[in-house]
């Protein structure tokens, strides 16, 4: 049988940050043997980008002329990134990079760039595509779109909790209360852009991980993807 792009199932899972997407999305991908991709990482490469190169990440003309210039790879298992050929993993986590990723992403010359590096990302038989439009703009017509949310607190805890078990950056950045501040900044901003802001498609299986293990969200996500066909390995 000869596998055509409708063949491959389209998973997306979209929410805010700190809602459990990463985490999530890699464990469903391993359990339903899909491949996986994190677009917030490729938002990320591109903000990095700009913060090294100077470019203000707000401006659409600038970041327009430097995305001509770049080359961002997901490696096979979606985990890292190659910005020109060089590892930018670890670097495209730091603070000040969520900053510029959440100002850049609201550029349209940015959006749209990125639109077709995700399209051409997906593969058979499947993909997990976590990030904020997915399931609304990305791929409207993905086969199951979760929508992964969390108390602010809560989302804020584990995303301090995050950084300083990477040590991503200094203890005072990667504190509670900076945390917060700099997450709703990012929240207010995602989801009041005028291009594709954070919103649950209105087809989207809204789950509140607020009180939820990871188990039982993958076992909801896979239940859910079962009972569309998709047969877990
Ligand atoms: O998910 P993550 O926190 O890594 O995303 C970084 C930033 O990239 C977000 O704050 C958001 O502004 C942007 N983003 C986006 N659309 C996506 C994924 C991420 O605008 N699909």
């Amino acid at each position: 049988m000869i596998e055509s792009a409708s063949d491959i199932f389209i998973l997306a899972i979209d929410g805010p940050a700190g809602a459990g997407k990463s985490t999530t999305s890699q464990r469903v991908a391993r359990v339903l043997g899909f491949s996986y991709l994190d677009s917030g990482a490729l938002y990320r490469c591109v903000a990095l980008a700009a913060v090294e190169a100077g470019v203000v990440p707000d401006d659409d003309a600038a970041m327009a002329a430097l995305i001509s210039t770049l080359s961002v790879e997901p490696t096979a298992d979606g985990r890292s990134f190659l910005l020109n050929g060089r590892d930018v993993s670890e670097a495209i986590r730091a603070p000040e990079v969520s900053q510029a990723a959440s100002r850049s992403s609201a550029c349209p010359s940015v959006r749209s760039a990125l639109l077709a590096w995700q399209r051409g990302a997906v593969r058979f038989p499947g993909t997990v595509v976590e990030g904020r439009d997915i399931g609304t703009v990305v791929f409207p017509g993905a086969d199951l779109k979760i929508y992964l949310d969390a108390d602010p607190d809560e989302r804020a805890r584990r995303r301090s909790a995050e950084l300083v078990e990477t040590r991503t950056t200094d203890a005072e950045s990667a504190s509670l209360g900076k945390v917060k501040a700099e997450m709703a900044e990012r929240d207010l901003r995602d989801s009041t852009r005028k291009v594709a802001p954070l919103a649950a498609a209105s087809d989207a299986v809204v789950i509140d991980t607020t009180h939820s293990g990871l188990d039982q969200v993958v076992a909801r996500i896979v239940a859910e993807a079962t009972a569309r066909g998709r047969v877990a390995k």
